[in-house]
């Protein structure tokens, strides 16, 4: 009789051991970032929409017209010129120029894009690289850009081109950039969005799902060297406690994205 109730503590106590373990395996997947899904509030921040942002069958729906909702010289002689067209302010100049403002021929365009996202995002096994044209959406419903201009080609020269919120629409015919007619975008840091949320605050989304931030993190200004080849890392951010990777966008090469996505990206039509 003993010997039973020595069996039978044996067993209660293993039985304990092997339930605290699984409860333990069980949060740490729980804080991977491979689990998450991003409720649609967070979504909801992005307020440059076309219509209602939409999630079904894990993705989210997201339709923006790409028209900034700030001022810009590449509203001149559209249809809203009259209360969007502000000329190059040379007071207030665009850091990232090399020279004098160098106004493209192109102009701002109302356009019908789809973003179709990931609402479970997760790293890829195998990393795919960005295309020319859209590669996210930010809060206002602008696009983001890569980091050229053309295959391979670096912004240099385009970059005197960028307006004082550090935008420039695409050429009105099909050519460079795989440009849908005056499609404005940002290929940098959306002064307009870091400017009125906050330089650490959330920017938008790359089309694999994972958010897009400021180039400011607890107080420290983020640079490439503190990111990985595709311009993130992962760790707990304001809208997401559990942790996340994120991308941010930085003062040097390549500005939002490195190497390809994180993820596998979604799609976007236009
Ligand atoms: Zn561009
Ligand atoms: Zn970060």
């Amino acid at each position: 009789m003993k010997n039973f109730f020595f069996y039978f503590l044996i067993t209660l106590i293993s039985v304990y051991f092997s339930c605290s373990d699984s409860e333990s395996q069980n949060e740490e997947e729980n804080n991977s970032d491979d689990q998450i899904t991003i409720p649609i509030d967070i979504y909801k921040k992005i307020y440059g929409i076309s219509s209602e942002i939409t999630i079904s069958d894990g993705f989210v729906f997201i339709n923006t017209s790409g028209v900034p909702d700030h001022k810009s010289p590449y509203f001149k002689d559209t249809k809203w010129h009259s209360e969007k067209y502000e000329p190059y302010d040379t007071s207030n100049p665009n850091i990232f120029h090399t020279g004098s403002f160098n106004l493209n021929p192109n102009r701002v365009s109302e356009l019908s894009i789809s973003f179709k996202i990931p609402n479970s995002p997760k790293k890829a096994s195998t990393n795919s690289p960005t295309s020319m044209g859209p590669i996210g959406v930010s809060l206002n419903g602008v696009p983001f850009y890569n980091q050229y201009a053309g295959m391979s080609e670096p912004l240099t020269r385009e970059i005197n081109s960028f307006d004082n919120y550090n935008g420039h629409p695409a050429p009105l015919s099909p050519g460079a950039e795989n440009g849908s007619g005056g499609r404005y975008h940002y290929h940098m840091e959306p002064f307009w969005l870091t400017t009125n949320a906050g330089k650490d605050a959330l920017l938008g989304f790359l089309l694999d799902g994972f958010p897009v931030y400021g180039p400011e993190e607890n107080g420290k200004t983020i640079s490439t060297s503190d990111l990985d080849a595709y311009h993130g890392h992962s760790h707990s951010t304001k809208d997401f406690s559990e942790g996340i990777y994120h991308y941010h966008t930085t003062a040097d090469t390549p500005y939002i994205n490195g190497s390809g996505y994180y993820g596998t990206p979604g799609t976007v039509s236009n």
